[in-house]
Parts: C-alpha cells; sequence; structure tokens
C-alpha cells in the first residue's frame, strides 16, 4: 500500500514515516524543509520503499500515482513560527489542505489531519474533549495557527459531505522527542538547549501555566490508530498527565545537569507571559480509548531522558545516562 505523509521531514513526520515503514507501506513524501529538516530525510533516503519529493503544499503538487491514505501533516507547529510567517501558514493550512484534499479525492484516499489542540484555544473548561468549541482570539498573535487549523477542519468537513473524502482528524496535544530541531522554539527543545549551553531557562508567566506531553512514539501510533479506524470525527490525540511549564523546566535541567555530569542544574529565569498563550491544557482522551484502544504509554521522565540522549548525541556530547 502506498501511502502520502505530508511534512515527513519534520519531527513527527520522521517517526511516523519510521512507523509506516517498518510495517512494509511504500512512503511518498512531501515537504518544503521549511521548519523540517534535510538530516530526516537523509535518513530514509536508500529505504528501497521510500520517496522524497521536495514541494510546497500550496503550490501546484507533483504528481504521485496509486495511494490510498495520506497523511497531512505540512504545517510549522512552533508559536515562534507564527509572529514570523502568519501569512504563509494561514495558506498552508487553507490552499495548502485544499490542494491535499483535492488529491485525496482524485486519488480516492483517505486522509487523515494532524489538527491541534491549538482549536480548544485558550480553553475556559478542563479537560477539553471533543464537544469543547473552543476559546479562540480570532484577531492575535497565534490566530494564524489556530484559526488555520480551524479552517482544515471545516475543510475536512466540507470536503467528506461534499466530496465524500473519507477524512480523520487528530487533535494532537503537545508532543516531544528525538529529531525536533534544538532551536524549534517549543518548550521541551528550548529547555534541553538552555539546559546543555549552561543559560537560564526562560520560562514565560509564572512558570504555573499547564500542559500535558506526549512523547512522540505514542503520538504516531495514536495517528496510526486513527487512520485505520472508522471513526470520521476529530479525535483528541494526547497526554492527560497535566503538569505545570516551570515543573517542566526544572526536570529538564535536572536531566541535562545529571547527564553531563555537572553538580548544578541551570536556574529558571521567569519573563512576562505570552499573549494569548494558554494557561492550562489538559485533554480528555476517553474518545481514543474507546474508539481507537489507544492510551500514551511512555511516563514523562522516560521519554525527557530519551530526548536528552538523542540531543546530547546529535552535539557529539557524551551522556552519563543511567538509561543509556
Ligand atoms: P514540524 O515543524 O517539525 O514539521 C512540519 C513539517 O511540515 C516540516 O517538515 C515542514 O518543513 C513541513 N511544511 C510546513 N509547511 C509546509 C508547506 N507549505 N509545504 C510543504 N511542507 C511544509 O512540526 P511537527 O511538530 O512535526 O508537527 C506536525 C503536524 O502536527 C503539524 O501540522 C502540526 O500543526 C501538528 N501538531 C503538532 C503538535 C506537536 O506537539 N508536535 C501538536 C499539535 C499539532
Ligand atoms: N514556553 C516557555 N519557554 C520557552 C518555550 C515555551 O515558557 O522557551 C512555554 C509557553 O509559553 C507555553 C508552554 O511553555 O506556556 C508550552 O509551549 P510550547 O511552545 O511548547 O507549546 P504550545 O503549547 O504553546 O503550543
Amino acid at each position: 500500500m502506498a501511502v502520502l505523509v505530508t511534512g515527513g521531514a519534520g519531527f513527527l513526520g520522521h517517526h511516523l514515516v519510521k512507523l509506516l515503514l517498518d510495517e512494509g507501506k511504500e512512503v511518498i513524501v512531501f515537504d518544503n524543509l521549511w521548519t523540517g529538516s534535510a538530516k530526516n530525510v537523509r535518513y530514509f533516503e536508500k529505504h528501497p520503499s521510500f520517496t522524497f519529493k521536495h514541494c510546497d503544499i500550496r503550490e501546484r503538487l507533483p504528481d504521485v500515482g496509486h495511494i490510498e491514505q495520506i497523511y497531512h501533516l505540512a504545517c510549522p507547529a512552533s508559536p515562534d513560527r507564527f509572529e514570523e510567517s502568519p501569512v504563509e501558514i494561514l495558506e498552508t493550512c487553507f490552499q495548502g489542505t485544499k490542494n491535499i484534499f483535492d488529491l485525496g479525492v482524485k486519488r480516492g484516499a483517505r486522509v487523515l489531519i494532524a489538527s491541534t489542540s491549538e482549536t480548544y484555544g485558550d480553553p475556559l473548561t478542563s479537560p477539553q474533549s471533543e464537544q469543547y468549541r473552543g476559546n479562540v482570539n480570532c484577531f492575535g498573535p497565534r490566530s494564524c495557527y489556530d484559526e488555520g487549523k480551524r479552517i482544515a477542519e471545516s475543510l475536512a468537513y466540507a470536503y467528506h459531505h461534499k466530496h465524500g473524502l473519507q477524512v480523520r482528524i487528530a487533535r494532537i496535544f503537545n508532543a516531544y522527542g528525538p529529531q525536533m530541531q534544538l532551536h524549534d522554539g517549543r518548550a521541551v527543545p528550548n529547555f534541553i538547549a538552555s539546559a546543555m549551553e549552561g543559560q537560564s531557562i526562560v520560562v514565560y508567566g509564572d512558570g504555573n501555566a499547564t500542559r500535558c506531553f506526549q512523547y512522540a512514539s505514542d503520538c504516531v501510533e495514536g495517528l496510526h490508530r486513527l487512520m485505520n479506524s472508522d471513526h470520521d470525527s476529530p479525535v483528541n490525540i494526547g497526554s492527560d498527565v497535566e503538569m505545570p511549564i516551570g515543573l517542566i523546566a526544572d526536570m529538564v535541567a535536572r536531566v541535562v545537569a545529571e547527564k553531563m555530569g555537572q553538580a548544578n542544574c541551570v536556574d529558571v529565569t521567569f519573563l512576562p507571559q505570552r499573549e494569548d498563550d494558554p494557561t492550562q491544557r489538559q485533554p480528555d482522551i476517553g474518545l481514543a480509548k474507546r474508539v481507537l484502544g489507544w492510551a500514551p504509554k511512555v511516563e514523562l521522565e522516560e521519554g525527557l531522558d530519551r530526548t536528552v540522549d538523542w540531543f546530547l548525541a546529535e552535539k557529539g556530547m557524551a551522556s552519563g545516562s543511567r538509561r543509556a
């Protein structure tokens, strides 16, 4: 079976492509390397079932033969990018997703879109179930992404009802792990980068904002199960273990210091909260458990341990890990 992965040179894309190749699929990746890496592509380039097409999904798409499934992941995901390139992100979410849906219709392929917890905005209720309609500011620094992903879901609904496209919608909550870019801008790689470089970790706000972090392999397993399920409305894919960001910063500082053999951890500096940064986020994952038989398995301590090992190895720095 041939499967297309858009955004396959990115962080989650890498883990998904690996899973699909390991199960014997033929995998085609569309990516313009905007936030992904050529290294992630080189990792698979000798695999006989892997094809990479360098393209921007906002433009005319390259020809592909028969494909049965499309995992549509192409879109920057780091909030740092939202302020840098809001128009390009909106175009990617709307025109890019529309191009992918048209391809899905043409090829009769099922399409899974990587939607997000950001469709709930700064939620006024917790945990967030799929029924929650969100609290999104449509005129602010995060709106290109939040509203972009909401329009992508809206397009999925329209293509399903108007064109009979089979759609799957994953609302992904914060994922982390190896293959993120060290200077991606998201919390976990930023914290690891600062700790490795001996700089203070920067936390926006008072450190009490919460997130639930899921490890990459759990997340892509959830996407894979959803794609192969019968469920055609949105499903939350995330960990439900809620933690304050300040505590995560402390955990990262401790793990890095331990692995680098340092007696002291780097300290944490608090800066003002960023505009529209959600203060609380936790998914209700009851639906994923029921319809997909899925729940995350990797605990945060274990996942951070593996992630820090990977970043240290990438930098050519030795790790004194207990689990290395
Ligand atoms: P990432 O930035 O590492 O990967 C995105 C990939 O898409 C990159 O390789 C990038 O080059 C490519 N891309 C972006 N715009 C493109 C375009 N116009 N044309 C072609 N390629 C393009 O991000 P990620 O963390 O791997 O996220 C993957 C998907 O999952 C995204 O759609 C994101 O919104 C969604 N998501 C991720 C998380 C998370 O925590 N990682 C949470 C919620 C949703
Ligand atoms: N954050 C932080 N310092 C950083 C990066 C992020 O304090 O260097 C905070 C961010 O403001 C948010 C949380 O960590 O409250 C998670 O941020 P991330 O960018 O990883 O994901 P988000 O949930 O915002 O999409």
